[in-house]
């Protein structure tokens, strides 16, 4: 997926009306240097959380007709969604950023590890057993709940046997971890809306303080679930999917 950007200096310095695009690769670092193609250079600092680009190329997979590619996406994009969930937990005990990071080194190799990392935090956080969608199970025509896989296992068959997912089974399952991120991002933010903030910035907080000099673009994609955090936020994923298909191409090629 790559990301296109007006190039800004082209309007505050040469003042030309006609937008002209950088095009930026999504990559692990949030921080591009992007060149338009009047030879501008600029840093460009996304403020998006990784789970939400994983979702969002999850999404794109699903609407472009790759199902499978759509729950493996979506699947990581979860993952990476509970990790957020332990950073910000934590940053709001006051936790060390050393501290947590030596920490998470003992689980890294480890989703497991890392999922019961997740529970744990959560439990200490809302005093409450945490939801596992995981043990939920998909709706298969004419098949009884009994005689089908959890989720778990149908998306770990999707991962590492290379099942081939129906294209409704696809989104059920994007449909189920679409409405739990939202509801507890919802519940995060609710008490922790700083720490959710600075942790989507974090990556360009650091660039800017590398690179004082340099000017430094924030830029916040719209994806899907930042979408889902606003006022006309979509009512199921099914809808999402749909508005996806109406604005992808104003800021992705
Ligand atoms: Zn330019």
């Amino acid at each position: 997926m790559k990301l296109k950007m007006p190039c800004i200096k082209c309007f505050d310095q040469d003042r030309i009306q006609e937008p002209v695009f950088s095009y930026l690769e999504i990559s692990d670092s949030n921080i591009h240097e992007a060149t338009c193609a009047r030879g501008h250079t600029y840093l460009v600092a996304l403020t998006q959380h990784k789970h939400e680009v994983l979702f969002e190329i999850g999404a794109m997979a699903l609407a472009d007709g790759y199902p499978r590619e759509a729950i493996a996406t979506i699947a990581a994009a979860l993952e990476r969604f509970y990790e957020l969930c332990i950073h910000i937990i934590c940053a709001s005990r006051r936790i060390p950023e050393g501290q947590l990071d030596a920490t998470w080194r003992l689980v890294d190799a480890a989703s497991e590890r890392q999922f019961g990392a997740f529970l744990f935090s959560m439990l200490l956080w809302s005093n409450e057993c945490p939801e596992v969608i995981d043990n939920k199970k998909p709706t298969l025509p004419n098949i009884a709940k009994s005689n089908t896989r959890t989720w778990k296992e149908f998306r770990n068959a999707v991962i590492h046997k290379g099942l081939l997912p129906p294209e409704h089974v696809a989104i059920e399952y994007c449909e189920l971890v679409y409405a739990h991120i939202n509801q507890l991002t919802e519940k995060l933010t609710s008490e922790h809306k700083a720490e959710w903030l600075a942790q989507a910035q974090r990556q360009a907080t650091e660039a800017q303080q590398k690179n004082s000099e340099k000017e430094l673009i924030v830029y916040a994609v719209p994806t899907t679930l930042f979408l889902a955090r606003g006022t006309n936020a979509a009512g199921s994923f099914r809808e999402a999917l749909k508005q996806l298909g109406d604005y992808r191409e104003i800021y992705t090629r």
